[in-house]
């Protein structure tokens, strides 16, 4: 029997509660608002069960939980395994909670089997990576490693419209930290990084392996909120006349796709969303010629000349729109991560270990965003595991087998009994 088996009752059991407290009765599945209730009743649950696990519980300023099994040198850099708590508004249970769950599953394990590592092993439950709430990635993460932009505490939350500043200040945490950039974790106290997270894409779940070893994730541009401003008319009014901000809005959209379905044509790795596309409520209707228009952009790759190339490409696109309609767009806020590559010597450590364990696993770089991304930013190695989801994330339909879940805590446990000697 493996050492983590006895602890599938265990992990089922956490999944449950966090289900249990987060429920969405209204749009099906769990909403654990960024720095809100729901956020707030996962990190309290999970900090609860590392409590009567006997692990050290800690904060930062953003409010991330820290669970720390302490290790043989306090002063060495510690591994930290993490990844976030929040989800979408009515999202699934999986996203982001299974990778804190693993990694207080293998603590436990560690504990069961009387191992002490040489440095701490530290499982980080992160604030805020669904950026759908503020509409900037990885506030979290970036927070605790000093490297959040100080003018995004003015970011607001879609639905409160409350500034970041107004909802960290709330959930106990500090924005002058933020302000004065103060790094909680730094490669200085901290080795590696290692994160486990549902599949966000069916592709395991096609080729039939239950995990993955993740090899990167993709860095983006993202333009939240641009605004194309032309001019209102009648639906009298002839086609030469016009200045259709909606048009533009399309010309842009299509325009993108353009480029992806020729990359794609040549095999590269990109994809562009636009995840809102509309007029101005207070004004659109049949009969009127839209003089403004709103659309978000996301364009995403897996190596940062791609996204230069595909930013430039996107720019030019803007201004020859703007020439075809007539029309002004403004951009607006600008925000990006770059492209993260998981470490090689963690990865094929991983790889060796899920080997000894006659594991079935793959290599799959992510087409999502994901904390390790902004570890990997800060200078910390870190190396990633994916699990096994048939039906898509961020919907009450995401699916995982917690059987799946065992086998890749199994492979994160013996990554950490290797560790023994370093
Ligand atoms: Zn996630």
């Amino acid at each position: 029997m493996r050492i983590v088996d006895q602890l599938h009752e265990q992990a089922q059991a956490l999944f449950d509660a966090l289900r249990m407290g987060s429920l969405d009765h209204a749009r099906g599945g769990v909403t654990r608002d960024t720095y809100g209730v729901g956020e707030d009743y996962a990190h309290t649950l999970l900090a609860k069960h590392a409590t009567q696990l006997g692990l050290e519980v800690k904060h930062d300023h953003m409010r991330n939980t820290y669970m720390v099994l302490p290790g043989k040198d306090r002063h060495l850099p510690a591994i930290v395994i993490g990844s976030h708590l929040d989800s979408v508004a009515g999202g699934g249970n999986f996203d982001g909670a299974a990778g804190v769950v693993s990694g207080l599953i293998a603590v436990q394990a560690l504990q069961q089997a009387g191992i002490q590592l040489p440095c701490d092993v530290v499982v980080m439950g992160v604030r805020a990576e669904e950026s759908i709430w503020f509409q900037v990635s990885y506030i979290g993460s970036r927070g605790a490693l000093g490297r959040l932009q100080p003018e995004t505490l003015n970011a607001l939350r879609i639905d409160t419209k409350r500034s970041l500043a107004d909802h960290l200040t709330e959930a106990g945490g500090d924005p002058e930290a933020v302000k004065r950039g103060d790094a909680f974790l730094s490669p200085k106290n901290v080795r590696a990084f290692m994160e486990v997270h549902i599949e966000q894409a069916p592709s395991l779940a096609l080729t039939g392996f239950p995990i993955a070893i993740g090899t990167g994730v993709p860095g983006n541009f993202r333009y939240p909120k641009i605004r194309i401003k032309g001019e209102y008319g009648h639906v009298g009014l002839g086609r030469r006349f016009r200045h259709d901000a909606s048009l533009a809005g399309a010309d842009l959209t299509l325009g993108l796709d353009a480029i992806w379905a020729e990359w794609e044509r040549q095999g590269r790795l990109m994809a562009c969303t636009v995840g809102e596309f509309h007029t101005n409520v207070e004004r659109h209707g049949l009969t009127v010629v839209p003089g403004e228009f709103s659309m978000s952009l996301d364009v995403r790759a897996y190596a940062q000349p791609d996204l230069v190339e595909l930013e430039s490409a996107f720019l030019a696109l803007v201004k020859e729109v703007e020439k075809k309609r007539g029309v002004m767009i403004d951009l607006g806020l600008r925000a990006s991560a770059e492209v993260a590559q998981a470490d090689p010597v963690l990865t094929q450590q991983l790889r060796g270990c899920a080997q000894d364990l006659s594991i079935a696993c793959c290599d799959l770089p992510s087409p999502a965003s994901h904390d390790a991304a902004a570890f990997c930013a800060a200078g910390i190695p870190f190396g990633f595991l994916f699990i096994r989801n048939p039906n898509g994330s961020h919907h009450p339909e995401e699916a995982m087998a917690t059987e799946d879940f065992m086998l890749a805590t199994d492979v994160l446990t013996r990554w950490l009994m290797t560790q023994q000697d370093t």
